[in-house]
């Protein structure tokens, strides 16, 4: 990260910053565009059990301009949010998840979950539920409909808890939707705001996975989140797992699901189905 200040904390415009707000702006041009020009997709990456058996997938979007070449989602999904055309997106993305659980049910392909990530300002927006609803009924039966599971981030409780509450709620009861906290540990949430959440499961953050072997404080941290979700009975998945030794010692800590470029990156839809296949 390049500091903004100057060398009395004064604000500079470098060449830098210009760059990088030109970058912005033309991702923010261009981004408008992605969906009609078909230039929105997926990824696929595993979720392993203990065993080593593929139990579930998480549904990572890419963005593939002509002019940009890929874009990561951390670039871009912060510009949709801003922009508002999250709203669009995620919808998008949701049709596209719901349409690839479905071919792949059909085609044989058992998966005990499927997450989808949801961002803030499109779960707040008030016309979510509605539009989950419509894509859900028009896309899944009540088995596939069990099988959803959402990952929303500790910014959601900036919002009004008490109607967060009460749509996750009335997605779970009426459609089966479950819910997952992602980048757990990350954010600036109080624990007493997340009990009350209907949470299903929590993602350990990659950042703390990333300081087993690596700080001296980290076996413990991490050992201490296993430990919580273990009192909340919450299910924990643990992202960013690249290594043996990181496997191991979240295995030997409780940990049931695993996700991590130590079994797969994410991966396009028909390589996801190869891999499901050789390994299951
Ligand atoms: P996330 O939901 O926490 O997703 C996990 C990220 O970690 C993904 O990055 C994935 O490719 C990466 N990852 C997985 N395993 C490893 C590993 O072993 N090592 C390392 N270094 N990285 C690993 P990606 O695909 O670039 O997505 C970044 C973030 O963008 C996601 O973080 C999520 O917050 C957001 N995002 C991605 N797709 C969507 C989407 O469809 N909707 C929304 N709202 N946000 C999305
Ligand atoms: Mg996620
Ligand atoms: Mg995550
Ligand atoms: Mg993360």
């Amino acid at each position: 990260e390049v500091k903004a200040q100057g060398r009395d904390g004064v604000f500079m415009f470098n060449e830098d910053m210009a760059a990088r707000v030109e970058s912005r702006l033309e991702i923010e041009r261009l981004l408008h565009f992605a969906l009609p020009n078909d230039e929105i997709s997926l990824d696929y990456q595993p979720q392993l059990d203990r065993a080593g058996r593929i139990v579930g997938v998480e549904a990572l979007a890419r963005w593939n301009n002509a002019t940009l070449g890929a874009v990561a989602p951390a670039q871009f999904i912060p510009v949709a949010e801003q922009t508002g055309l999250i709203v669009e997106l995620g919808k998008y993305i949701l049709e596209r998840a719901f349409m690839t659980l479905r071919e792949w049910h059909e085609a044989g392909i058992e998966l005990e979950q499927f997450s989808i990530n949801i961002s803030m300002r499109q779960f707040t927006h008030h016309d979510f539920e509605a539009q989950v609803r419509e894509l859900v009924q028009r896309h899944l039966d009540a088995q596939l409909r069990s099988k959803l599971v959402f990952e929303i981030t500790e910014s959601i409780v900036a919002e009004d808890i008490n109607r967060v509450i009460e749509i996750m709620q009335r997605l779970t009861a009426t459609l089966g939707i479950r819910f997952s906290m992602d980048d757990f540990g990350t954010g600036y949430s109080s624990l007493s705001y997340l009990t009350r959440l209907p949470l299903d499961e929590l993602k350990i953050d990659r950042a703390f996975v990333c300081t087993l072997g690596r700080q001296e404080e980290g076996p413990a941290m991490v050992a201490t989140i296993l430990n919580m979700a273990d009192v909340l009975k919450l299910k924990i998945v643990a992202e960013g797992v690249e290594t043996a030794q990181q496997l191991d010692f979240l295995m030997r800590h409780g940990c049931t699901v695993f996700q991590g470029y130590y079994y797969s990156a994410p991966l396009p839809k028909d390589r996801f189905v190869e891999f499901f296949r050789s390994r299951n």
